[in-house]
């Protein structure tokens, strides 16, 4: 598959950044979908592939263009998984970052269990009907800390400790977040999908 121009299907402006980036080595113009006047999608599914379709599939749709959306969320084990494809508004609208990371810590107030997971999706639809997208994902495990640790990444990196690095997410530089983040493999997944289609 040949893709010379696609639409991000984000308004969220940390993951705009981090795909940015992750896409830019690839020769592809990238456009952000608040730029060309695309509102939010609604994402009223249960699960991260079906909102990431919905988005995707709604970028594509207003601009005419490829569109790539990613749905992801944190995934606490302690929680049965929660807060899930809830994550973005978990403490309730409008959607923050502190009041969500507020909520989270105290739903974990007294729990030992401090397993998580970041989990993402990414589908790439090369119209908004496209039967057959391209659909990755990734996962980053680590754990939920009560005290907020960093300053860079978004939503609950600065609760979100990996053991290996004894650092955050909002404690690593922006690179080294993109090497190892659960957005990073699923990416690096698509892109092993697109070489194949592209390859006679
Ligand atoms: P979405 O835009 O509906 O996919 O919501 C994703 C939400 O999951 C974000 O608003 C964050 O709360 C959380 N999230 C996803 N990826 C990350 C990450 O890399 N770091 C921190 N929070 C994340």
């Amino acid at each position: 598959m040949k893709l010379e121009k696609l639409v991000l299907a984000s308004n969220n402006p940390g993951k705009l950044r981090e795909l940015d980036a992750m896409l830019a080595p690839l020769g592809i113009e990238v456009v952000n979908q608040g730029a060309l006047g695309v509102g939010e999608a609604e994402e009223p599914w249960p699960t991260f592939v079906e909102n990431a379709l919905a988005k995707a599939r709604h970028a594509s749709r207003e601009t005419g263009l490829p569109a790539l959306a990613d749905d992801s969320g944190l995934c606490v084990d302690a929680l049965g998984g929660r807060p899930g494809v809830l994550s973005a508004r978990y403490a309730g609208e409008p959607r923050s970052d502190l009041a969500n990371n507020a909520r989270l810590i105290a739903d974990l107030h007294g729990v030992a269990d401090r397993r998580a997971h970041f989990y993402s999706v990414i589908v790439l639809v090369r119209s908004a009907d496209d039967p057959q997208p391209l659909i990755a994902d990734g996962e980053w495990h680590g754990e939920i800390v009560a005290d907020a640790r960093g300053d860079g990444g978004f939503g609950y990196d600065p609760h979100f400790w990996v053991p290996s690095l004894d650092q955050t997410a909002a404690e690593l530089p922006a690179e080294l977040k993109n090497t190892l983040s659960h957005r990073a493999a699923a990416m690096r997944h698509l892109l092993d999908r697109l070489r194949l289609l592209a390859t006679p």
